[in-house]
């Protein structure tokens, strides 16, 4: 290339005006300026890395890729200088001189819109290599091209309209070196710790060593972008002790390196605990996001689900502009793409490990299973969604127990049309809850929840498969019909005589005057065994649980009212007592205790008393009663 004369440009109109907005700003994330020469300089080694392995004639062959951070707090400079690609004369011009990139035009007209807005959105976008006139007053490129001819170039500039090039009058070797003379208000950063830690917090990733006076800065390598075969667990946890601190290894590492049609990779880990604990701040979740390992954004929320918060780790596309802002992000189609996809890995991720290692699932579930069902909402990915799901239910050993739905449904009896569940606070709970004994008898398997979220998530799905989701305590009996008995039922108790039937009857009608208003009815029981009685809803619009949450959230008023009906036992001893008794004398106060007790029992039983004063001073005063017999029993 022929030589040149040295001559002052302009800046063409545009970036003028983003110089003349970054110069004036008083943006206080200046340090990024750092992390966009750096990314600069690794694309230059990136690039002059591809010549060589193409085989091109470069120059300098022998210099080690690599990018030196250096600083002077005397005459407050920076330096960063690169043995990258390097340029020339007219691409000094071209590349600097001009603006072709997306970001900062996208930047410019974001800003023209509003003007106020400069100091909040210039950290958004990656305004290149202008955002070193934040904290410069004067910058000095020197540069040589991997081309051998080509001379090298000495480039200086104010940032404030023009700028000056000429042929540099000393040798020097392929790459590019940035002098920053720091504004008056920008003295800060020629410090060692200072510059540490913007390093680290922005470019801790790129691929090229980053010394800093001498010191290599970015230890930790890229990991997700080497190839899976040559990583050890130890690197994994180690890299996941870096990025979370966490002080345990992960449970489970997910490593997903894609080409095609999209090229990503993905380094996600499931942590063995879980973060909802102690996240105080809710905020605290998301994937951080690279382009070409620079950081475009900490705890990206759009990679995941919510219902997949727990997942920490990064994504890295080289599909992606590195410009790219934050606000841009969601609508870009690329990135939607990479979403979807990292979405349905962590899904695929778990059913392998649900196949393979059940218990290892299990673990996950303890900790992370409360977010996770959380994604009945995730449409697109139901049917892994579904198959994820775990409970624990009436055919388990113990409540540590987990089923699957596709367990339940392997077990289901000929013709059950419906899943049941039974929602309580333990499985002890459940067990005594009277409306399970019917279950228990025909050998139907009953889904036991624990955890409100649970209602909601049955009651969201509707359905599973062609099963409907059915609570215990809203079941229509006569669908229960067809289902035999496993065990013959203990018919000890003789039954009824006519004449007995028509009291017993009498007595249902007395219960029903006590009970007033609060019943809807009050009728015999065909489901109980154990039990004297129980509650059932009138009408299964809302179960009794549903209505305990709403009950929690909402004001009483605005909830309909309730229609329950009180059923009982025909077979059990107390109310065959209390048929004696009421045959005796029609009014005996113990009948409206009794009943008032049985009432009041059943809404204990499901949380749904809203005062107990009552019932433990009734409790109080027929134990007293019975205490007297007993004693004269005894006697
Ligand atoms: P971008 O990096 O998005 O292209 P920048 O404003 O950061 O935008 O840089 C503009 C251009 O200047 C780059 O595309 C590159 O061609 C050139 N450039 C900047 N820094 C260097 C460097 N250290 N070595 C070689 N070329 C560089
Ligand atoms: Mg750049």
């Amino acid at each position: 290339m022929a030589e040149f004369q040295a001559r002052k440009y302009e800046f063409k109109a545009e970036v003028k005006k983003l110089l003349d907005i970054l110069v004036h700003s008083l943006y206080t994330s200046r340090e990024i300026f750092l992390r966009e020469l750096i990314s600069n300089a690794s694309d230059a080694l990136d690039k002059v890395r591809f010549e060589i392995t193409k085989g091109s004639e470069v120059l300098d062959k022998e210099l080690s890729l690599e990018i030196r951070i250096d600083f002077d707090d005397k005459k407050n400079t920076i330096t960063v200088a690169d043995k990258g690609i390097g340029m020339g004369h007219d691409e000094l011009i071209t590349n600097i001189g001009t603006i072709a990139k997306s970001g900062s035009e996208e930047f410019l007209k974001q800003l023209s819109e509003n003007k106020e807005a400069a100091n909040n959105i210039i950290g958004r976008f990656g305004v290149g290599f202008y955002s070193v006139f934040m904290v410069a007053k004067e910058v000095i490129i020197k540069s040589k091209s991997f081309r051998k001819d080509e001379p090298a170039v000495w480039w200086k500039s104010d940032g404030s309209g023009d700028y000056e090039i000429a042929e540099l009058d000393v040798p020097i070797k392929r790459g590019t070196t940035i002098e920053i003379h720091l504004r008056d208000d920008a003295k800060e950063f020629a410090d060692k710790y200072r510059l540490d830690g913007i390093i680290k917090r922005h470019s801790n990733f790129i691929s090229f060593p980053i010394y800093l006076k001498g010191e290599k800065i970015n230890t930790i390598a890229a990991l997700w972008r080497e190839p899976k075969s040559s990583i050890k667990q130890e690197q994994y946890n180690e890299f996941y002790k870096f990025l979370t601190h966490d002080t345990e290894d992960p449970l489970e590492v997910i490593h997903t390196s894609v080409d095609a049609p999209i090229q990503f990779n993905a380094l996600l880990f499931i942590p063995k605990k879980s973060y909802e604990f102690w996240r105080w701040n809710r905020d605290d979740y998301g994937l951080d996001l690279y382009v070409r390992r620079v950081l475009i954004q900490h705890q990206n929320k759009d990679l995941l689900p919510e219902y997949l918060s727990f997942v920490k780790g990064v994504v890295d596309s080289e599909d992606l502009p590195l410009n790219i802002s934050r606000e841009t992000l969601q609508e870009n189609i690329i990135f939607t793409k990479i979403a979807n996809s990292v979405t349905t890995n962590v899904l695929s991720h778990l059913l392998k490990v649900a196949k393979e290692n059940p218990e290892k699932y299990s673990e996950f579930w303890k900790e992370h299973g409360r977010i996770f069902k959380l994604g009945y909402m995730d449409f697109a990915n139901s049917d892994k969604y579904l198959q994820l799901l775990r409970f624990n239910s009436s055919a388990c050993e113990d409540e540590k127990e987990l089923i699957s739905l596709d367990d339940y449904v392997s077990r289901i009896k000929k013709d059950q049309k419906e899943i049941y569940y039974a929602l309580g606070a333990n499985r002890e709970a459940i067990d005594l809850n009277p409306h399970l004994e019917i279950f228990k008898a025909k050998g139907l398997e009953v889904l036991y929840l624990y955890d409100p979220v649970d209602e909601f998530v049955v009651t969201s799905l509707r359905k599973y498969k062609d099963f409907d989701f059915k609570s215990v305590d809203s079941v229509d009996l006569k669908s229960l019909e067809k289902f035999d008995d496993i065990s013959e039922r203990q018919t000890t108790v003789e039954a009824l005589s006519k004449d007995d039937e028509k009291h017993f009857d009498s007595l249902l009608d007395k219960m029903k005057k006590i009970l007033g208003d609060r019943v809807k009815e009050v009728r015999e029981s065909k489901r109980l065994k154990d039990s004297p009685s129980c509650l059932v809803n009138a009408d299964d619009s809302i179960s009794t649980t549903m209505r305990k949450i709403l009950k929690m959230s909402t004001s009483e008023l605005s909830l309909p009212n309730r229609e329950v009906i009180l059923e009982i036992n025909k077979d059990h001893k107390l109310i065959r007592n209390l048929l004696e008794i009421f045959k005796k004398n029609s009014e005996a106060p113990f009948i409206q205790d009794t009943t008032e007790q049985l009432y009041e029992s059943a809404l204990l039983l499901e949380g749904n008393l809203d005062d107990p004063h009552k019932l433990v001073n009734r409790l109080n005063k027929m134990l007293a009663e019975a205490s007297e017999l007993y004693k004269n029993r005894i006697n």
